[in-house]
């Protein structure tokens, strides 16, 4: 590949079937078809080719193609592709059950598997319920959560996600629950640093525990590192001990959704590793754990609770595709291919040669406000003025305009689906963390190409 942008080649004509047509109202063009992938790179049915600036929906932790993984899939097809936890054992399950384990460390001991982020946190909260009620707190069952926030698009899911958009749409089915905000560090409420901002939050978190009755609140579940609601949001460290200091004393389980941040994307295994000093009772995990290839979420939760589970008759929990061989087998060789190959450290260096490269972006274009983010978890925040930090306007549908430039140069990005206009626009840059420093030097350029003629675009225009 040269490092040049390159200009589409024409899609194929749209087709209904797809989808698509869920999505895109019709007579508007496509998205570019998949004819294949590998490495990093992607490539449509008209040849053109996408460098893989988000690892899909940061989930492609190791790149299209990867032979052990294949090798892995298909080893495991021929042997049992199927077998079902309610009936059988599989090798796979017990070998990804230690492997997860032993890279979560103390207190996270087993891992419940299922096929998603989103049954995961269903999953996660059902557990913690189901705990509750057995050890004689029948009276929590209250999760918080912090706004904005993702934790998944099932309506369990969606009750603790903080997104406003979607809670106007499917809030009558949803059990309303206390929110408390998440502490932005560029936006910040007048007289506040990031730092006492974040104080505030933490604070907030208490006040709601306090209003709701202590003896009600099961549980406080937040992103240790944001993904796509806050734009890869990492809070000032006080933030952390606080929140872990505050579930302990009112005796409310503090998890962590590691969907995003986990599997190594940050440069270590789990986020939470970052903060050792505000470890999770629970964390869940998806993407990157299969890296994409076969579907799959996890719950890990200390062996104390599950025994105690299991000892009063179960797990009230299962799913046709619960500890999926298949999905077993290939986090087993993603897993491998991680630490033989130290890719959280990979994750780790690659992450500072990209926020070299967005920080000079930053400082020399007049849309990028702000770049921020932990190892290969990054995200960069669009502005019209960096000094009043005002937004572009939305009808601009900053984030989608991007996304499209971003074809058009060869790179695939990864935004907002919708732009409220209520937090900020960003767009993600968390490429697979097998990335090369060639590689993250050719998706700076492109980048960097794409927001100059995005800069250009919106002067043309008087927007700024
Ligand atoms: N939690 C977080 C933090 C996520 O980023 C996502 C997916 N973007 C989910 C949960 C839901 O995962 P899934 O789409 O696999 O259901």
């Amino acid at each position: 590949m040269n490092d040049i942008p390159i200009q589409p080649q024409p899609q194929p004509p749209r087709s209904d079937t797809g989808i698509q047509s869920f999505f895109l109202p019709p007579g508007t063009p496509g998205r570019p078809r998949i004819a294949r992938a590998e490495g990093i790179w992607l490539e449509d049915t008209a040849g053109n080719r996408y460098l893989d600036a988000s690892s899909g929906p940061v989930a492609s932790n190791l790149g299209h193609g990867n032979p052990r993984v294949l090798a892995a899939l298909e080893k495991q097809a021929r042997a049992a592709a199927f077998a079902f936890p309610a009936q059988f054992e599989s090798e796979a399950n017990l070998e990804l059950g230690e492997r997860l384990a032993r890279l979560c460390g103390p207190g996270l001991d087993r891992a419940f598997l299922v096929s998603g982020g989103s049954e995961a946190t269903e999953t996660v909260i059902k557990f913690c319920r189901q705990h509750a009620v057995v050890t004689g707190q029948g009276s929590r069952w209250k999760v918080l959560s912090r706004e904005p926030g993702y934790h998944g698009n099932t309506l369990g899911a969606l009750a603790v996600s903080g997104d406003a958009h979607a809670h106007e749409v499917f809030g009558p089915l949803l059990r309303a629950v206390d929110r408390v905000p998440a502490p932005f560090t560029y936006r910040l409420p007048a007289n506040h640093t990031a730092e006492s901002h974040a104080r505030a939050c933490a604070a907030a978190l208490e006040e709601a525990i306090v209003r709701e009755g202590p003896e009600t609140v099961l549980a406080f579940i937040m992103e240790p590192v944001g993904g796509l609601a806050t734009g890869a949001l990492v809070a000032p460290d006080v933030y952390y001990r606080t929140v872990r200091e505050i579930c302990s004393r009112h005796g409310v389980l503090l998890i962590f959704d590691e969907v995003m941040s986990g599997a190594g994307r940050t440069g270590r295994f789990l986020a939470a590793d970052h903060w050792p000093d505000a470890r999770p009772d629970l964390v869940t995990l998806a993407k990157g754990v299969t890296a994409g290839y076969t579907p799959m979420g996890v719950m890990m939760a200390p062996a104390a609770m599950a025994d105690t589970l299991a000892r009063a008759g179960g797990f009230m929990q299962g799913f046709t595709y619960f500890a999926n061989p298949l999905s077993c087998a290939v986090g087993c060789a993603v897993l491998a291919e991680m630490e033989e190959r130290d890719l959280p450290g990979n994750a780790a260096r690659m992450g500072e040669r990209l926020r070299a490269r967005l920080h000079g972006l930053r400082d020399r274009s007049p849309i990028v406000g702000d770049v921020r983010g932990l190892g290969l978890l990054m995200a960069m925040e669009l502005v019209a003025d960096k000094e009043t930090k005002a937004m572009i306007p939305l009808e601009r549908m900053a984030p989608y305009r991007l996304q499209q430039l971003g074809l058009q140069h060869g790179l695939a990005l990864y935004c907002r689906r919708t732009n409220r206009g209520t937090y900020g626009d960003w767009v993600m840059v968390s490429p697979p963390l097998v990335v090369t420093a060639d590689e993250v030097d050719m998706l700076a350029d492109r980048l960097e190409a794409v927001i100059d003629a995005y800069v250009a675009e919106l002067s043309a225009d008087g927007v700024i």
